[in-house]
């Protein structure tokens, strides 16, 4: 019986995932592995989603007589460790570019090399894979956004490949137990997500950026856990939707190239000089600094582990360009707090607004109470998110500051200088 181990990491499906394809395809018997690295600080909402999403996943590959093998421990290790009790002659799983995962990466050539297993790593984290483009003028990735994008849609897309149908399991393997869990997730929920916003994809243009509408796809976690594939998530074809997609891959390709992009500038030769204010960042990550587009980004944060991308711009601009404080301070808050916490996406993007990244325009400033009116006009979001302003009707929302008795309203005044310059 030839034997392999698939060690699954973000690619939680069964669907168009090329490892577990390739080795129901190639081999006799397969060990779907997942080891929970307690190395891995999780926040409480991200813990919740990875419980739901191997449960899940076991339970698609139980359906196909095969079972998720769970361990706890370092990935590297326990691998091996499974390979060897299993009788496997390899191990194969998705390639990703975090300097977690590269490390990861690393130690398992080496580990396989002393045991002798063969070890294989398959594309399926994102849809171009990273280092697969190449500036024609030299260079090992592309630093700007618009020609990657131009090179992204002429590259030849993989096929999506279907979900093995069985799955024979080596005996004598103890399946190991599953994180608790409460919600349904994974997999089978991104899949009917999927399947319930497609239809809505045609309007992702108009809707995308209306902050209280809430129109885009709510896909992330989804595809930061790799419950849904993005060349899955790509076939919808709307390009507007499908070039938010590219941005997740050119993020990807950054960071394989520049995995300091979590701690150093991107940019070469920026300077940067940032406020040291411990009352001011607070004030930020509790959404008390009295503008309430950004106080209601923060809530939202908070309590639902999700914010729209607008009012990601809009807060990260905030405390970068205006309370003149570091973005990894930032970054890190969102790391702890966002359902879809990514490397590759978070710190790009807090490097693009604070002007450290690929930015052309780095000097760039928003104006969140402009930006508050454009997005949020009749101020529905604000509201919904920040109780104590309910009361205040229409776009008023948007500067309790001016309203005639603002003391009266439980909501303080703004730290720095109206919020309203820039
Ligand atoms: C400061 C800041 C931090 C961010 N941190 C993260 C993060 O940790 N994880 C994360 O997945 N996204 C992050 N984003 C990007 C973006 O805000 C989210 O991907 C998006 O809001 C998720 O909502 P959605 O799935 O409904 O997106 P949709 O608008 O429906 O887009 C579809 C998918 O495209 C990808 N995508 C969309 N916008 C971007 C973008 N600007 N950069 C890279 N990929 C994108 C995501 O995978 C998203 O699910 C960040 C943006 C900013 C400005």
């Amino acid at each position: 019986m030839r034997t392999v181990v698939v060690l699954f990491t973000r690619d939680l499906r069964v669907h168009d995932n090329p490892a577990l394809h390739a080795a129901c395809a190639m081999v006799d018997q397969v060990v779907p592995l997942f080891v929970l690295d307690p190395r891995i600080r999780a926040g409480a909402h991200r813990h919740r989603y990875l419980a739901g999403a191997l449960a899940d996943l076991r339970g698609s590959l139980r359906e196909r007589g095969g079972d998720l093998v769970i361990r706890h421990g370092d990935p590297v290790t326990e691998a091996v460790r499974v390979a060897r009790a299993a009788g496997a002659f390899g191990i194969g799983l998705a390639a990703d570019a975090s300097r977690y995962a590269a490390d990861r990466q690393r130690r398992l050539a080496t580990a396989c090399a002393r045991e002798r297993l063969a070890l294989k790593l398959f594309d399926g984290v994102s849809v171009v894979p990273p280092g697969a483009l190449r500036p024609s003028g030299g260079g090992d990735h592309y630093k700007v956004f618009t020609p990657y994008w131009r090179a992204w849609q002429a590259y030849p897309r993989r096929a999506e490949l279907p979900a093995p149908r069985r799955i024979a399991l080596p005996p004598g393997l103890a399946p190991g137990e599953l994180p608790d869990h409460d919600v349904p997730g994974g997999e089978t929920v991104a899949r009917h997500r999927l399947a319930a916003w497609r239809p809505a994809a045609a309007d992702y243009a108009d809707r995308h950026d209306d902050l209280a509408g809430d129109g885009t796809s709510r896909l992330s976690a989804a595809l930061h856990f790799g419950c849904l594939s993005p060349v899955t998530a790509a076939s919808v074809g709307v390009e507007p939707f499908v070039r938010q997609l590219c941005w997740r891959d050119f993020y990807h390709q950054v960071l394989a190239a520049f995995p300091d992009l979590p701690d150093k500038p991107y940019r070469p030769g920026v300077t940067e000089q940032w406020r040291h204010d411990p009352a001011a960042l607070d004030a930020w990550r509790h959404g008390r600094t009295g503008v309430p587009v950004v106080d209601a980004g923060m809530r939202q944060l908070a309590a639902e582990g999700f914010l729209h991308n607008r009012a990601r711009l809009i807060t990260a601009a905030y405390l970068t360009k205006h309370l003149a404080l570091d973005w990894r301070e930032g970054a890190r808050w969102y790391a702890e707090r966002l359902l879809d916490a990514d490397v590759a996406n978070n710190c790009g993007n807090w490097q693009w607004v604070a002007g450290t990244g690929n930015d052309t325009k780095p000097y760039r400033r928003f104006n969140p109470v402009r930006q508050a009116h454009r997005f949020d006009p009749d101020g529905t979001y604000v509201r919904r998110w920040l109780p104590e302003l309910a009361g205040v009707p229409g776009p008023a929302v948007h500067e309790p500051w001016r309203l005639p008795d603002p003391r009266r309203l439980d909501y303080p005044p703004p730290i720095v200088d109206g919020g309203s310059h820039g």
